[in-house]
């Protein structure tokens, strides 16, 4: 297909670098800009590189509340506040409590699950196209838990075989054989053999810019400040230019908002701040992501090492890093392995979350021209191509068997 129209995206993290190379498959032309240069440690680079397509339930779910008051109050759990954002949070956590009922769960699960199962076969897509270099694990990811969380367990258990999705429950002893060099605290686990992980996020996000760039995509680094109009057709507006475009996608993950509220759009999008630190020349101490689901950390095996990743912090995007989640983290990694050497890289990012924890993807209340594709939380490393392949076809005008109603922003106007 040819389209000889140009499109500029704002944001080079996973999502825009996806929905160009997806756009560019259609044949249209393609403009990115950042402020920084790709591959910058935005949350795309320090996630935890998990390609997880099982993981339809999200943080909205029926028994989230009765936890809260334990998991902030415990050293070792997984939830921390910035207490002076408290107060900038409290419409975004009304909206939250309103989706934690069984209804709201279970369509937050069945739409990510819609777009999660595709995920990796448009991932395929994309990396049909590029050399990986070994720089993606197909070895599975393995959650474990110790007795006292059973009963949050068995939601997810039973949501996910409502849903369909594979799951291969796993006791002590196959635990240990997975993973040998886990200290032997947990009872139970699951596995998700098909998931898959990234070795280093950084230098696959490169190879899909290094793509673009070689399709003839242009990147301009700028920061940008607003979306104008020349009747219809949308201005992308940097500190000192401004840039003529027939439609723009607005796909700058947690700051997003700050453009669609001059959309004059009420997109209640906020940030879960998380964490990583690196255990430098260990990776072989695991062969695949591990998450500790009582405390809601994980430990992913990278080029950089072992990279422990966790956390989920309210706090907006201005607050600084919190050595106590830091210290937080290398304790909860030193409690999974044992001794470790001293950790490096303190990497604080933001996941984009909507109250109702479903992404934002298709065009703005107010301009036909102007599309969003953010606020994928925890799953936005996953579900970069999916959404990409979603976009594009948006734009396009094509077709779709799939109910994309759930992902659109007017469901908060
Ligand atoms: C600790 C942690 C662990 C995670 N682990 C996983 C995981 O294992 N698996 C998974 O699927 N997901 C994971 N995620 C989530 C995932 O990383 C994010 O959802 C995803 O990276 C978001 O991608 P994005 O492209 O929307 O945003 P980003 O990666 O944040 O990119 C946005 C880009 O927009 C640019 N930008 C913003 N505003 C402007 C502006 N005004 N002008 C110009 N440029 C601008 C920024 O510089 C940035 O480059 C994790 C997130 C965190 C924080």
């Amino acid at each position: 297909m040819t389209n000889s129209l140009n499109v500029g995206i704002i944001g080079a993290g996973i999502q825009g670098i996806s929905n160009a190379l997806f756009l560019q498959k259609k044949g249209f032309n393609v403009t990115i800009f950042d402020r920084d240069n790709p591959g910058s440690p935005a949350a795309s680079y320090g996630n935890a590189g998990h390609f997880s397509p099982y993981a339809s339930l999200s943080l909205n779910r029926t028994d989230v509340l009765a936890d809260v008051p334990a998991m902030l109050l415990s050293s070792t759990g997984p939830l921390a506040l910035k207490w002076n954002y408290v107060p900038k949070m409290i419409p975004w956590f009304l909206k939250f409590i309103s989706n934690t009922s069984k209804k709201k769960m279970m369509h937050t699960a069945r739409n990510m699950h819609q777009i999660l199962d595709l995920a990796l076969p448009a991932y395929d897509e994309l990396f049909d196209e590029i050399n990986l270099d070994g720089l993606v694990e197909k070895k599975g990811i393995l959650y474990i838990w110790n007795n006292q969380d059973l009963k949050s367990r068995e939601l997810e258990i039973n949501v996910r075989k409502e849903l369909g999705v594979e799951q291969q429950l796993v006791n002590k002893s196959e635990i240990h054989d997975l993973e040998p060099n886990i200290k032997p605290f947990y009872h139970a686990g699951v596995y998700y053999p098909y998931a898959r992980h990234a070795r280093n996020p950084k230098k696959i996000l490169l190879k899909f810019f290094e793509l673009f760039i070689k399709k003839g995509g242009k990147f301009e680094r700028r920061n940008i400040n607003d979306i104008q109009f020349d009747t219809e057709k949308p201005i992308i507006i940097s500190d000192d230019k401004r840039y003529h475009f027939d439609k723009i996608v607005i796909a700058c993950g947690a700051f997003s908002k700050i453009l669609t509220d001059n959309l004059d759009e009420r997109i209640p999008l906020d940030t879960e701040r998380g964490y990583h630190v690196h255990f430098k020349n260990c990776d072989h101490l695991l062969n695949r992501p591990v998450i500790f689901s009582n405390r809601g950390f994980g430990i992913t095996p990278m080029e950089q090492g072992l990279r422990v990743v966790g956390t989920v912090e309210f706090g907006g995007l201005r607050n600084p890093l919190s050595k106590s989640r830091i210290k937080n983290l290398i304790n909860n990694a030193k409690y999974m392995l044992g001794d470790l050497p001293e950790h490096e890289d303190e990497w604080l990012g933001f996941r984009p979350t909507l109250p109702d924890f479903l992404p934002v993807m298709g065009p703005s209340k107010n301009h036909k021209n102007v599309f969003y594709c953010f606020g994928h939380h925890h799953l936005g490393w996953t579900l970069g191509p999916i959404s990409g392949k979603i976009v594009s076809g948006m734009i396009a005008k094509e077709n779709t068997n799939l109910n994309l109603d759930p992902y659109s922003s007017k469901r908060f106007n």
